[in-house]
């Protein structure tokens, strides 16, 4: 198995064709690892811009990448037919979060004409690591910079150093070969081939505020009195707080008063719902359950 680690550079600049900005690739920079995660080559391009002359201040900054060298660099098909050329086939692409496959996507949609960047099975190295710090009992956000991953596992590095395609991918290599565990890398390689695979990483999961959300099944907003398994009707009406959707509900068979509810996310292909009934206490129940309230405190 070959292993690509693929890191791109890109610049924010206005794009008149269609009328906003677009997150232009800028550079191209990978590594190739060897079954050992051991650096067997490397890819370096500088990518011309197709439309502008200019590159931000931030980004010269970032990376390097001055505007004269952006100028002498190669068009973005010349730059992506080379490095699929270098790739080759029947390797494991990997990028540190999947918002380089996300502009790969968008540069592909707005600036070529039917060229594509070649990734046949992928792996988001960002996710990996984090789970791999998970699994050591590191606590980590969930959005963790390659910089802090690079701290956390005393990987000696000069901060000065990154942002530039190479020295990323160099530093990820790393983190690899003192994270690897086969079979829980290999869980994670993905068939960029199968269905949806391009939407799923461009797709970003949300909490469901509304119960007029389309993707609430309205059987969801459906409870069954705890006491006479009469189905409960509506107080007032729904509302969200705090990631959560409430509601008053009352039995009008044995009237037992309830609050509901439901929290929902919607991720790509499911709707994660979790949901909640308590009884509302009367002054008297409320004193009834008192020890069982403090257990939950
Ligand atoms: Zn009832």
């Amino acid at each position: 198995m070959k292993y690509i680690i693929l890191d791109l550079e890109w610049d924010g600049a206005y794009y008149p064709k269609i009328g906003r900005f677009i997150n232009q690739i800028l550079q191209i920079g990978a590594v190739k690892l060897d079954d050992g995660f051991n650096i067997i080559d490397t890819f370096d391009v500088t990518v011309k811009s197709s439309f502008t002359k200019r590159v931000s201040k931030r980004f010269a900054e970032l990376t390097g990448i001055t505007k004269e060298k952006m100028l002498a660099g190669i068009s973005l098909d010349k730059a992506f037919e080379a490095y699929n050329e270098w790739v080759g086939h029947d390797a494991v692409t990997m990028t540190w979060s999947n918002s380089d496959i996300y502009t790969v996507l968008e540069n592909e949609k707005n600036l070529l004409s039917g060229i594509k960047l070649r990734i046949e099975k992928y792996l988001d190295l960002q996710k990996y690591i984090q789970g791999e710090m998970r699994q050591r009992g590191i606590e980590c956000t969930s959005q963790i910079s390659l910089l802090n991953a690079a701290n956390v596992f005393e990987i000696d590095i000069d901060e000065a150093e990154l942002h530039n395609a190479k020295t990323d991918s160099t530093v990820c290599a790393m983190l690899l070969k003192k994270c690897y565990n086969a079979e829980r890398l290999s869980a994670m390689i993905i068939d960029t081939s199968a269905p949806d695979f391009f939407a799923r990483c461009a797709f970003k999961p949300y909490v469901i505020k509304s119960i007029d959300d389309v993707n609430l099944d309205k059987k969801q907003l459906i409870f069954a009195c705890k006491k006479c398994g009469e189905q409960l009707a509506l107080k007032g009406e729904w509302h969200y707080r705090n990631g959560a959707l409430y509601a008053e509900l009352y039995c009008d068979a044995c009237g037992e008063k309830y609050f509901a509810n439901i929290r929902a996310r919607k991720l790509f292909d499911t709707v994660k719902i979790k949901r909640k009934l308590y009884v509302k206490r009367t002054e008297k129940s409320k004193s009834d359950d008192m020890s069982d309230m403090s257990a939950k405190v």
